[in-house]
């Protein structure tokens, strides 16, 4: 076993700070308004449901652009798409690496923008789509196609084997009918790929089917946005009556849905327990050098021990997620990821609890002005408290992991 991190990730880590320094920092500085984490006035349109503003949204597509000309962005990407195929456990140590970095243009946790890209559905479609949706890969990539992921319903999200949206066949034609809920990005999406049962009974793995559904299709309608703890907020309820695709609108196969949703999952819990390890050790850094200079009583706060102590405790824990991220990613590398589904949930949950408590903690030690908005740790704790509810809430991730340890679903128990 070898744990350095390999020459030529270290390399390129080298290189991807050049050039957040050279190419991405410049654009920050050049809109202030954006980054002073009070930066939901300026980023959010609270006119028209509260979604991101245009301009927030275009500096980030300007950023994709930079990113994409110096040969980062599509890094995970296969070779014959442009990439480099950047593996799970490369982009591990990415988006760690951005993230202890802290927030910025070069990773921004509102929409998970990333100058190194994250594409679940371009590996989708990549995967199983059909040569019309491989099309679709590119326009993709450059931000002209925008897909969301239809799957919770205000009836179901965690027991998504549940769902009641459904579709039946008519001729070549299927004709959708249900509601969906906290349907990401619909506000710019050209497409929404919605899952619906298609045969089966309520609670079966098989007869979901995913289909990809262009967002201007008769029959599907946003009638709002959720506004949640972090703002802009793009989070759609969406309504589906009788919506009409074609046969070919199908990802993968009839009834094949959920596995379709897994990719997506897994591909996003991996890169999200990441980028949550790196944001905690930025808290913790971020803290002890406040404790090194505040001074109470005339002396550091970094003399105290009950300062030192739960700071030494969370860097511990950083350590020791950090480690099964690594392994996990290396795994998924290795298997298919539904055998080693359970190690990736032990990685996610951790880490996004993890990430929670050392912004906490940061905030702590920083007393008032770390609950001020001059300090970046309420904005972290408020986007990084998602992470615990959403892509399988930690619940559902523990329980994935009691299956396969009590022995009730399948995977690796090595
Ligand atoms: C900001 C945000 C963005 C999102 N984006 C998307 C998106 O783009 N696409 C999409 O499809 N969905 C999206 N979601 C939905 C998200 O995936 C769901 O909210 C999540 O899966 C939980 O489902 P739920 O809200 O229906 O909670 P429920 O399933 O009702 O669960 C409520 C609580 O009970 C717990 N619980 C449920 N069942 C059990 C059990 N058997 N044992 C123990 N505890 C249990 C859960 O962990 C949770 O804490 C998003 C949500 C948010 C907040």
């Amino acid at each position: 076993m070898d744990f350095a991190v390999p020459e030529h990730m270290q390399r390129f880590l080298r290189e991807l700070d050049q050039f957040v320094e050279r190419e991405i920092k410049p654009l920050e500085d050049a809109h202030p308004e954006l980054f002073d984490h009070r930066r939901e006035w300026a980023r959010t349109d609270w006119e028209n449901g509260g979604v991101p503003r245009r301009e927030w949204e275009e500096l980030m597509a300007e950023a994709r652009r930079r990113a994409d000309r110096a040969g980062f962005y599509r890094y995970s990407l296969p070779r014959e798409l442009g990439g480099s195929d950047g593996t799970n456990l490369d982009m591990a140590l990415i988006r760690e690496h951005l993230t202890t970095r802290g927030p910025g243009l070069h990773y921004e946790f509102q929409v998970e923008f990333s100058v190194v890209g994250n594409f679940p559905i371009v590996h989708i479609l990549h995967a199983y789509g059909t040569p019309d949706q491989k099309a679709l890969i590119e326009p993709m990539i450059q931000g002209e196609v925008r897909t969301a992921f239809g799957l919770t319903e205000p009836g179901h999200g965690s027991d998504a084997t549940w769902l009641e949206t459904t579709a039946i066949r008519d001729g070549d034609e299927w004709v959708i009918n249900g509601a969906k809920r906290f349907n990401s990005g619909m506000h710019h999406a050209t497409h929404d790929l919605v899952f619906a049962r298609t045969s089966g009974r309520p609670g079966e793995a098989k007869g979901i089917t995913a289909f990809l559904v262009p967002r201007d299709t008769p029959g599907l309608e946003v009638p709002f946005y959720w506004w949640t703890f972090n703002m802009p907020s793009d989070h759609a309820e969406v309504v589906l009556r009788n919506v009409r695709v074609p046969n070919s609108a199908i990802v993968l196969a009839e009834g094949e849905g959920l596995r379709v949703a897994q990719h997506f999952v897994h591909e996003n819990r991996i890169r999200q327990a990441a980028s949550a390890v790196g944001i905690a050790q930025f808290c913790i850094n971020e803290a002890v050098a406040y404790a090194k200079e505040r001074k109470t009583w005339g002396v550091p706060l970094a003399q105290r021990q009950a300062i030192q102590w739960p700071l030494a405790e969370l860097h511990t824990e950083c350590e020791l997620v950090r480690n099964l991220v690594h392994k996990t990613a290396w795994l998924m590398d290795q298997k298919d990821f539904m055998e080693v589904s359970d190690k990736v949930a032990m990685a996610n949950y951790r880490a996004n609890r993890l990430a929670c408590e050392a912004a906490d903690r940061a905030m702590q030690v920083h007393g008032g002005i770390g609950y001020t908005r001059h300090k970046p740790f309420e904005y972290i704790y408020r986007h990084f408290r998602r992470y615990r509810i959403t892509e399988g809430s930690e619940e559902i991730q523990i329980r994935r992991v009691a299956g396969v340890l009590f022995g009730y679903i399948g995977g690796d128990r090595g």
